[in-house]
């Protein structure tokens, strides 16, 4: 998402990438012969983007709003538990309402404005493109955990290259092909949990007892609360032994570090993974507003580690991550990337979380469950001044064989930040 930044953060009259429009050329025409041939040709340019745009456009919004991905990935394994209710896509500018920004550019095309026009192309461009970026990362996160057991399936190659299409061509501003990407993605995304899917059900019993595997890790920790989980429900990561994660993450997390020490020659140097409550609070109470509020971190999920990390963003490790993370379930949180509205915390990763653009935050993909919604009023994020100096070691809440959804990790609108 780093080139993301750069392409957003450039000023709206910068299209030294575009091939097809000279906009600086256009404004300064403006003011010497507003009626003259070159006068018409901008406009005529102009034009002729706004149509791509809304090509682009339609490509985005052909296909079904609702977030199948999304929808599928919640209820991975499960299809008795459909979401039936499950949000549509609810981002800052969702693809449905692409078409009336379009519609709206194309009109101020028509009043002859160019400088004014100019801007509401850029404007509209920028919001496809944030769209097109948009979907394709969140088809790669959501199916990331279901692409551990798909590996094989041809759709994970087509996902790759899709997510990496939309990257590519949104670096270049080319909004019709990054939207025509993204959408591939999405649909990659679909297939491999479709795959998934149908493994637990037709395939052999080796994959099928893979399949359950995964979904009992990922269940695991249902029932309790953030910061609660007693260390005998984690698993110790192989690697690093002192570190604890839910057990599908740790394992994960050994996969990336095996691939990881190929190209590196040295394991991951993990400073954090799981989170006690009173943990949590140390922590707040040090970092302040660079560390989560209290009860509301993925370290508390055991779903997220802190690297011991040299030279951040700039480091060829975070590089590496970023290329080859996600393979295995692992992403950096969007908000926390570089130009993201932070904190910046390149050395913090997690596992089984998406980014939720709706509210800027990333939030655990559940299993088999509803996603996971605001806390309800009556029962807040426990004060600080309130808790205990020493949290039990094994707190109270013992999971059922058959967790209910209420007593599902409830996902906080505060943002989780290590
Ligand atoms: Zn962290």
């Amino acid at each position: 998402m780093v080139f993301l930044t750069a392409v957003l953060a450039a000023p709206p009259v910068d299209t030294s990438h575009s091939a097809d429009v000279d906009q600086t050329g256009a404004e300064a025409l403006v003011s010497q012969e507003p009626t003259g041939s070159a006068y018409t040709l901008a406009l005529t340019r102009l034009d002729d983007r706004v149509a791509a745009v809304e090509a682009a456009t339609v490509t985005l919004v052909g296909h079904p709003l609702v977030d199948t991905t999304k929808v599928a990935s919640r209820t991975l394994f499960r299809p008795d538990l459909v979401d039936a209710t499950a949000a549509p896509v609810t981002s800052g500018l969702t693809a449905e309402q692409l078409p009336d920004r379009v519609q709206g550019a194309r009109q101020q095309v028509a009043s002859g404005d160019v400088a004014e026009a100019t801007r509401v192309v850029e404007g509209v461009e920028t919001d496809v493109l944030l769209v097109a970026l948009d979907l394709g990362d969140q088809s790669a996160q959501n199916a990331a955990m279901t692409r551990l057991l798909v590996s094989a399936d041809p759709q994970v190659a087509l996902l790759d290259a899709a997510v990496g299409a939309t990257h590519a061509a949104a670096e270049v501003r080319d909004v019709v092909a990054a939207a025509t990407s993204a959408v591939q993605a999405r649909d990659a995304a679909a297939g491999i949990t479709v795959a998934a899917q149908q493994i637990a059900v037709t395939g052999d019993e080796a994959s099928k007892a893979a399949v359950a595997k995964v979904e009992q890790q990922a269940r695991s920790t249902d029932g309790y609360t953030n910061g609660a989980i007693p260390l005998k429900v984690l698993c110790v990561v192989a690697f690093a032994p002192s570190q604890h994660l839910r057990c599908d993450a740790a394992e994960a997390l050994a996969r990336l570090n095996a691939a990881y020490r190929v190209d590196f020659g040295h394991d991951l140097k993990i400073s954090g993974s799981y989170r006690t409550l009173d943990e949590q609070i140390s922590t707040r109470a040090a970092k302040g507003t660079m560390a989560a509020v209290p009860g509301t971190s993925n370290h508390g999920w055991g779903l997220a580690i802190d690297l011991d990390q040299a030279n951040g963003y700039r480091s060829a490790q975070y590089a590496w991550l970023k290329a080859n993370a996600m393979t295995y379930g692992w992403h950096h949180p969007v908000y926390m990337d570089e130009g993201g509205r932070g904190p910046h915390e390149p050395w913090h990763w997690e596992f089984g979380t998406s980014d939720d653009s709706s509210t800027g935050t990333s939030v655990p993909i559940t299993v088999g469950v509803p996603a996971p919604t605001t806390p309800p009023p009556t029962s807040p994020v426990p004060p600080v001044v309130e808790q205990p100096a020493v949290a039990p070691v094994e707190p109270a809440p013992t999971p059922s064989a058959t967790p209910t959804p209420s007593s599902t990790p409830t996902a906080s609108t505060e943002p989780p930040a290590p």
